[in-house]
């Protein structure tokens, strides 16, 4: 990570309400470009809203997010694919009826070739090929997906979170009820968007991962962040381990 830098994201004193209830109260986020950042927090702390807050999936109640310093606060989800934000795995949905292909060419039609750098000519094909190798299903590129394991699938879903050539993916519980040996699998595959160039947002329950995959460490509690620094820093933070490793 390099903090010199100017932020990949910004999202400044975000705040989400649902009704009544607050579940955002004025948390900042920044992500700098290829950083890999941790987000843990207790069932219920207002994760997932962030990240949906940060893709353009929910509408914020207060705050402003920046993508490399542009106000994007009032884009579309489709235009902040657009724009480079991808956001996978919690709600993991490819077309069960299409094969892996398939699924990937989508899409590279619908995002990836906006994108796209220059001097690159490959078809939708050769692209869709080479993403689905990277995420090593070269033997199922012509599977139906509905044929695919729980891991397959979860690489599937990697595979088509890179097809949009995102510079930040969000991985929302991407290991959630996996084996051990898969963890790891998924987990190298994520880490390794670092090479690309990549920043990866992860929210993971699973200490171990997190521990290993986080340059830095973000903790939510209530809607509120209570941490954000370097990971052995945060874990041991009297805060953190009251109000979440010692649930
Ligand atoms: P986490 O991902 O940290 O487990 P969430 O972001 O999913 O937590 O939820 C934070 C809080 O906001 C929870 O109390 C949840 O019930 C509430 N919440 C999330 N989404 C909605 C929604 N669409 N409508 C109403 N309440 C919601
Ligand atoms: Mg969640």
């Amino acid at each position: 990570m390099d903090q010199s830098q100017k932020p990949l994201v910004q999202a400044s004193a975000i705040v989400k309400k649902f009704g009544g209830f607050t579940a955002l109260n004025q948390v900042d986020l920044v992500i700098y470009p290829g950083e890999r950042l941790g987000l843990i927090g207790p069932n219920g702390s207002g994760k997932s809203t962030l990240v949906n807050c940060i893709s353009g999936m929910l509408k914020i109640d207060g705050g402003s997010v920046q993508l490399r310093g542009e106000d994007i606060t009032q884009l579309a989800t489709h235009a902040r694919v657009h724009a480079g934000i991808a956001r996978s795995f919690q709600i993991p949905k490819p077309f069960k009826s299409m094969t892996v292909i398939e699924n990937i060419q989508v899409v590279i039609n619908f995002a990836g070739h906006l994108r796209s750098e220059a001097g690159d000519h490959r078809t939708h094909e050769e692209k869709a090929l080479s993403i689905i190798q990277s995420v090593g299903l070269m033997n199922k590129a012509d599977a139906i997906s509905s044929s695919l394991t729980q891991v397959e699938l979860r690489k599937l879903e990697l595979a088509r979170a890179m097809s949009a050539n995102p510079q930040l993916l969000i991985a929302d519980e991407a290991l959630a009820g996996l084996s051990g040996a898969e963890v790891d699998e998924i987990l190298e595959l994520i880490m390794g968007m670092k090479a690309k160039g990549i920043s990866v947002l992860m929210i993971e329950h699973i200490m171990s991962a997190v521990m290993r995959f986080s340059e830095r460490l973000m903790v939510l509690v209530a809607g509120s962040k209570v941490a954000d620094g370097d990971p052995q820093d945060v874990i041991s933070n009297p805060e953190v381990i009251k109000a979440y490793l010692g649930e």
